[in-house]
């Protein structure tokens, strides 16, 4: 049976994924934070900024208030079953950015590019942004990302072998790539950041696979066992680099590493890297036709 879709429904309970988004960060993004503070030395400015950071996440959820002033950019990965309509959810969440908006869950962020002129409600071309799949489960999935713009002014990508980095076409010559990328943010970016990575692809869907990447739990394991040690090894070094939250110096300087991969052609070899900053919010609803969950 064909899966009965409520538009309106769907509005409201995209207006409180907005909310739970831009108020409330992620139970393993908090423990994440809270395992750096404890691990930073008694004093040090480190520990103060983290403490402050989880402050702030915690006032912000009590009253529901914005993390962060900057709310980000909207990026949906959205999942729907077969026959749904893609148009008609698309318009939907439109219609929920633009509440949300008004409700001042968000900020204005949206910027015509060639006139400068903010729409005022986060609409616009490619805002927010959408990327969709189908599976054959009865039900709509939507990960919702809000990526400050700070993080990403500092993501980055790299095209293999990096004379500048002697990084060659292979795992080692990524490792180089995300080195270079958060030693050259420094604090910039609003560490300790979420690093999400993608090899390969092309330029437009190695990035999409990087930002994939952040809707990955902090606590997971990598399926593919390279990339599994690739993650570790970075996540270790990386927080070896002595820049710490917000480049105040310290043992947290990333709170996470996620790599993904896809195939490539012979003569490209792409390292794309997504930086995500300590405000790292996302969360994700599953919508059926009775009920809402959110994660
Ligand atoms: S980068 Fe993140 S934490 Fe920093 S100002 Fe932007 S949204 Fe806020």
């Amino acid at each position: 049976m064909s899966f009965q879709l409520d538009t309106n429904r769907l509005r409201d309970a995209v207006v409180e994924l907005i909310r739970m988004a831009s108020t409330q960060l992620p139970e393993d993004v908090i423990q994440a934070m809270a395992t750096g503070r404890d691990r930073e030395d008694e004093g040090s400015p480190a520990k103060s900024v983290l403490n402050f950071m989880l402050r702030n996440a915690e006032e912000a959820k009590k009253n529901s208030t914005p993390i962060c002033q900057d709310t980000g950019t909207n990026i949906h990965y959205i999942t729907i079953p077969v026959g749904v309509s893609m148009r008609a959810v698309q318009q939907t969440i439109i219609e929920a950015t633009r509440i949300a908006t008004e409700k001042a869950y968000l900020r204005p962020n949206a910027v015509d590019s060639v006139t400068g002129k903010n729409t005022g409600d986060n609409t616009g071309e490619m805002a927010p942004y959408f990327h969709f799949e189908e599976w054959d489960e009865p039900a709509i999935k939507i990960q919702l990302a809000l990526k400050g713009g700070g993080s990403e002014n500092v993501s980055a990508q790299y095209k293999l072998p990096d004379n500048r980095l002697n990084a060659g076409r292979n795992l080692e010559g990524v490792y180089k790539c995300i080195i270079d990328t958060v030693n050259s943010a420094q604090g910039l970016g609003c560490a300790p950041g979420v690093i999400g990575i993608g090899i390969g692809g092309d330029r437009a869907s190695g990035m999409l696979i990087a930002k994939k990447q952040l809707f990955r739990l902090m606590t997971d394991t990598n399926s593919d066992e390279k990339l599994a040690e690739l993650e570790t090894r970075l996540y270790d070094d990386l927080n070896t680099l002595g820049i710490g939250p917000m480049g105040f110096g310290g043992k947290t300087t990333v709170l996470g590493v996620k790599v993904g991969a896809a195939h490539r052609l012979p003569a490209s070899f792409f390292v794309s890297i997504a930086y995500m900053c300590w405000a790292d919010r996302r969360h994700t609803m599953t919508f059926t036709e009775t009920e809402v969950t959110y994660d």
